[in-house]
């Protein structure tokens, strides 16, 4: 798929330039509207989630943004998990609570929390993610996906869509930050919406309107990114779950947060909707304040949010993802000063555990 590098497109009547301006995401109209290149990129994904469409965005949160205000209006009620991306959080919390869309937030690992916060007839939108970033607990998929009144969106970020397929377990719509995994190389910001098409359609009659449309230089590179995803989401795994376990057991670390580890508390359930764990690990130090000093000893792990991409990158999330929110709002989602999270990259996995474990030992 070339780079459909251009806004606009020439109409060879004025009936087909009519036509165009009356269709949905037409892909020779006006980039904001529709461009080849994304929706290459977009139905890549719908094709691996098994979904009948998908809206590509210009980030994640261009996505969350787009959906909600597309199926929310003042006096529409949400209900979303605690467990959630600080940044989404912080949008219910801030500009979506400031247009009279209220959120109840409940604890998405709770059996029977999700429904039983629904309010018939005012819920609109049910929001859960799992893994969750960063503390990857785990929702119930099924669970999730049985709630029919208020569309379902699942933020599978964490997970992408080789770990596993949201769609398949009955819920609506499924949201990834292609900024991460999927575009896989730290060189794209751009998010991705998958679902049934009339719902979709909808979404996107708001989206041009909200304008957080995908670049399609940006479309292009996680085009190239998708066509590698499997095999490095493989060996990110693979890496992840043998960092996990060892971390598990070093002196300097409280507690390790991994699906793939049998202590987790949500384990199986993990392993009954997941192909694979993921990228993402997630300590706490014993030390809360020590986060400095290993950030000063390590020399292959940078120091940098995001994951997903080829380099193994670490942040505390206290200061950085999560510093939007209120001291006891970050205390109650489990996240405290010392909490770490890991984003394994592809890189040779005793190289990663002899730099972390040297930059973690006392001296
Ligand atoms: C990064 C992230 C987002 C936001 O995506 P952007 O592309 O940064 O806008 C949303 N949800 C999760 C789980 C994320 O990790």
């Amino acid at each position: 798929m070339p780079i459909w590098a251009t806004a606009v497109w020439e109409s060879d009547s004025a009936e087909h330039a009519y036509e165009m301006a009356h269709s949905v995401g037409p892909d020779e109209f006006y980039s904001r509207h529709g461009n080849p290149t994304v929706s290459a990129f977009a139905d890549a994904v719908a094709d691996i989630e098994g979904a009948e469409g998908a809206l590509a965005f210009a980030s994640g949160m261009g996505a969350l943004a787009s959906v909600v205000f597309a199926l929310c209006s003042t006096g529409s009620h949400i209900v979303a998990t605690t467990q959630i991306y600080g940044t989404t959080a912080t949008f219910l919390n801030g500009p979506v609570a400031r247009m009279g869309i209220e959120t109840t937030w409940v604890n998405g690992s709770e059996p029977g929390a999700m429904a039983a916060a629904v309010i018939p007839g005012r819920t609109m939108l049910v929001i859960a993610e799992t893994p969750s970033n960063p503390t990857l607990d785990i929702v119930d998929l099924d669970e999730l996906g049985a709630i029919k009144a208020p569309f379902t969106m699942v933020d599978s970020t964490v997970a992408t869509p080789f770990g596993q397929q949201p769609i398949q377990h009955g819920v609506d719509l499924v949201l990834h930050s292609a900024t991460k995994g999927i575009a896989g190389h730290n060189d794209v910001t751009l998010g991705v919406v998958s679902g049934e098409q009339e719902l979709l359609d909808d979404i996107w009659r708001y989206g041009i309107l909200h304008g957080a449309s995908a670049s399609p230089f940006d479309a292009m590179l996680a085009l190239r990114g998708i066509r590698t995803l499997d095999v490095r989401q493989q060996r990110q795994s693979d890496t992840a779950i043998d960092i996990a376990t060892r971390l598990a057991s070093h002196s300097a670390i409280r507690a390790v947060h991994y699906p793939g580890l049998p202590e987790h508390p949500q384990h199986d359930r993990a392993a009954a909707q997941m192909t694979r764990f993921g990228s993402v690990v997630s300590f706490q130090m014993d030390d809360g304040d020590g986060f400095a000093r290993l950030v000063e000893r390590l020399n292959l792990l940078r120091c940098a949010t995001s994951f997903g991409g080829p380099e193994t990158l670490i942040c505390e999330s206290w200061t950085t993802t999560h510093s939007g929110l209120e001291e006891d709002a970050r205390r109650a989602m489990g996240i405290h000063p010392g909490f770490v999270r890991m984003s394994i990259g592809l890189e040779d996995v005793d190289d990663l555990w002899d730099d972390l474990d040297n930059a973690l030992s006392p001296t």
